[in-house]
């Protein structure tokens, strides 16, 4: 059972105790310090020159926080140009739901909102895609979503795509690069500038999924959506478990496999 814990900052009742420094906090300082260590981040984008941002928008949780959180850091610093930009894999019973809540809070929040879908792109749906082939579902559609944002981000003259991977995303990442051998994703800084591609940026990535989620759950910006049929089979699944338990028996492990891919980024690492 929940034990009960005043706010460190007012003394109300809190709704949320940081694993890795066991602060607890209410509802209102909760939100605050979400958007307060977002929108530094956001600041830092609009200072590296990033103006007109795409965010890859789900209707996820992920994602819904994320739109949540630019629309608010909007009200007061109105620094970018943001267009939605949702992506219809054709995942039968799954994504439907989902775009009907992408809708719902880009019209909220009055956001410029694209749908692509997999069948204009690419000919196909997910579903026609993985039809003999379900267990490598996630391997197929990842690099086909990728490219469906980078062309859709593309056409709409984006200098950048905002995603909403969180901490427990990035970790498990890593983990997979290094599982699978593949040191040059490891390597890739998406937000580096390449010749032909456009940067991927994500401010969320130093907050907690379960931060994430709350926050999305605080500001009415959470759907309870059906999961994709297909995530099942995914081997990030065993990653995410075999990370949790890492993160509760030595919490800041997530955040350390963060630090330790900058430091390949910036050369820390020496021969
Ligand atoms: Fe695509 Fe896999 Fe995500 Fe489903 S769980 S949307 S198949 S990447």
């Amino acid at each position: 059972m929940c034990a009960f814990h005043h706010c460190d900052v007012c003394g109300l009742a809190h709704v949320f105790t940081s694993h890795d420094n066991k602060r607890h906090l209410c509802s209102s300082h909760f939100i605050s310090d979400i958007e307060s260590r977002v929108f530094n981040e956001f600041s830092r984008l609009s200072v590296a020159g990033y103006k007109r941002v795409i965010i890859a928008f789900s209707g996820g949780k992920d994602s819904s926080a994320l739109l949540e959180l630019f629309a608010r850091y909007q009200k007061i610093n109105p620094v970018f140009s943001i267009t939605a930009l949702t992506i219809d894999e054709g995942i039968m019973g799954y994504r439907d739901a989902c775009i009907e809540a992408a809708v719902t809070l880009a019209n909220k929040h009055a956001f410029e909102h694209t749908i692509l879908s997999f069948s204009n792109l690419f000919s196909k749906t997910l579903d026609d895609a993985v039809k003999n082939n379900c267990g490598r579902a996630c391997a197929i559609c990842g690099p086909m979503r990728r490219k469906a944002l980078e062309e859709g981000a593309g056409l709409l003259g984006a200098d950048s795509v905002a995603t909403g991977h969180c901490l427990d995303d990035e970790a498990q990442s890593i983990l997979m690069n290094i599982l699978r051998g593949d040191g040059q994703k490891l390597m890739r800084n998406p937000e580096k500038k390449r010749e032909g591609l456009i940067p991927r940026v994500k401010p969320l990535r130093l907050l907690h999924e379960r931060e994430v989620t709350l926050y999305a759950m605080l500001t009415g910006s959470y759907s309870i959506l059906p999961p994709c049929p297909y995530a099942a089979s995914a081997v990030r699944n065993e990653v995410r478990s075999l990370l949790n338990s890492l993160e509760y028996k030595h919490p800041g492990s997530l955040l350390r496999l963060i630090r330790f891919q900058e430091s390949l980024w910036s050369n820390r690492i020496k021969n």
